[in-house]
């Protein structure tokens, strides 16, 4: 199978491409390349297309950028773009057609930082005792039985829990490259090609970050340590052949895999990838103008083998090695010195925290309040996906900053709101997503403000004048994944009322994913 898919929305608009398909089950685990995706027509209920190829949605409440939460918003979009946001236009004055938004919109959420596999750990791993290398082993376990097939489904199955979430872009840093052993597929980015088929057929957009992984870890004398066992599975031996592998995925000129999918680099860690073989990485990511993501300093045992090895922190050795800027995203960025914040600032470099993975492993409270003063955008990743909750990782980011400093208030709640949409596109290569705005892609996210859990929003002790304002703190402090309602992904419908409107049960699809991989025998 040759080329990433197509999104699996319905073929409407003018930015429609790719021929459509119909009838899907889930695959078989060791299936090859899945079945089609549903019927795109069940995706007509979202409101005709005019005849000029417009859709229309009128917003109660939606938050843009540069005025805040406005009421009675009426948004225009053709083919996957908006056209126009037109802010105090009354409901009943709307044109025929126009779907109503009850609650609270904003532009689509961005997950910058997923390991979808890892979602099959989801409470087996929690409560045990251990350390996040015992945790990194139990992972490994679960890296050991994956196959195209059973990683499609189960792919898939998380990303649509993802659009469940409000999540309309998925960064997935992406090292399951190989078969068992470390042989290559037949075609030997069958595994990407899987996560971006997953991420086409579950309504989102994704950047795959392929990632160049290439040793176990570091001695003292700087030499890597081999890879061995399931670890052979991420290896392509070095920084040319993983170079070469890489562009085999097919990027245009600009890194787009597809109008919904685009090419970026990750390097796993100063662990994995030895200095000298980072310039290779960034050479790849310069010729397609591709994002570049590493993690950093997630535990102090990388600090201590980076310094043992290179007499410098990881930080220092990405800079040293013209990894770090403007589009590279270092992700966690743990355990800094302030050097590290500085060189990290100068350089503009993204950071991705990811707050209930970094809880979950007791990693370690980064110093995200210090990181965005120096001048870091800073974006936010379910990592793990123990959780996935844009809102919720939104909310940590700000409370584990209380909590390190004794102090309220770091980060603002459009602050967080930014992290999590317009933030999280940039640093993974969609500058033209995450605000609601003319000519950004056409991404919605709709909370309900009806739960219990937001009842009241924008009533409790503020200024009249500032009620609006304050439904978005209440949102960011309280909502969580299950008061999305509507979802729309360029344009088009993935999500409504609460239903996934291209995966027909989400619960179930994972169960029978996660149950399948857990009885695949080593
Ligand atoms: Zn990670």
């Amino acid at each position: 199978m040759k080329g990433p898919g197509r999104a699996g929305h319905a073929p409407r608009g003018p930015a429609a491409a790719g021929p459509g398909r119909s009838g899907h089950a889930p695959p078989a685990p060791g299936a090859d390349w899945p079945a089609a995706a549903p019927d795109p027509g069940r995706l007509g209920d979202g409101g005709p297309d005019d005849a000029g190829g417009t859709r229309r949605w009128h917003a109660e409440l939606a938050w843009l950028p540069g005025s805040g939460v406005q009421r009675d918003v009426l948004i225009e979009a053709a083919g996957d773009r908006f056209t126009a946001v037109t802010p105090g236009v009354e409901q009943g004055t709307v044109p025929a057609g126009t779907v109503t938004l009850r609650g609270l919109t904003l532009p689509g959420l961005a997950n910058a930082h997923s390991h979808a596999f890892h979602r099959g750990l989801r409470g087996a791993v929690e409560a045990d005792q251990g350390t996040f290398w015992t945790w990194r082993d139990q992972m490994y376990r679960l890296a050991a039985v994956l196959n195209p097939g059973s990683y499609y489904a189960l792919a898939r199955a998380v990303y649509a829990e993802m659009a469940l979430a409000g999540i309309t872009c998925v960064g997935e840093f992406h090292y399951l490259h190989h078969g068992p052993g470390g042989v290559p597929y037949a075609d030997p980015n069958e595994m990407g090609r899987v996560l971006l088929r997953a991420a086409a057929d579950a309504g989102l957009r994704i950047t795959l970050l392929d990632t160049c992984y290439l040793s176990a870890g570091l001695r003292r004398d700087g030499t890597p340590k081999p890879l061995r066992d399931v670890q052979l599975r991420f290896g392509d031996g070095d920084a040319v052949r993983w170079a070469e592998r890489a562009a085999g995925l097919g990027a245009d000129s600009r890194g787009m895999l597809s109008p919904q999918a685009r090419a970026g680099a990750a390097i796993h860690s100063v662990r994995a990838v030895p200095p000298s073989q980072m310039h290779e990485v960034m050479g790849w990511s310069h010729k397609f103008g591709a994002p570049v993501h590493a993690h950093l300093s997630e535990q102090p045992a990388e600090n201590a083998d980076s310094l043992a090895a290179y007499g410098r922190t990881p930080a220092q050795v990405l800079y040293e090695a013209g990894v770090l800027g403007p589009r590279s995203t270092v992700v966690h960025a743990t355990h800094l010195l302030r050097e590290d914040i500085d060189v990290l600032g100068a350089s503009q470099t993204s950071c991705c925290l990811c707050p209930t993975t970094e809880a979950d492993l007791a990693d370690g409270i980064g110093p995200a309040r210090a990181l965005a003063a120096a001048g870091c955008p800073i974006s936010l990743g379910s990592d793990s996906n123990a959780v996935i909750d844009l809102l919720a990782e939104a909310r940590w980011l700000e409370l584990t900053q209380r909590l390190a400093s004794r102090r309220r208030v770091h980060f603002t709640a459009d602050e967080l709101a930014r992290a999590a949409t317009v933030a999280g596109h940039a640093c993974l290569g969609w500058p033209d997503a995450g605000e609601i705005t003319p000519g950004a892609l056409a991404d919605l996210v709709t909370i309900g403000l009806d739960s219990p859990r937001l009842a009241g929003a924008g009533l409790a002790g503020v200024d009249p004048a500032s009620a609006d304002e304050a439904v978005l703190a209440s949102v960011v402090f309280a909502a969580t994944s299950s008061d999305v309602r509507h979802v729309v992904t360029g344009g088009r419908d993935v999500v409504r009322d609460g239903r996934h409107l291209l995966v027909e049960d989400v619960p179930a699809e994972l169960a029978a994913a996660i149950r399948s991989v857990l009885a695949s025998p080593e």
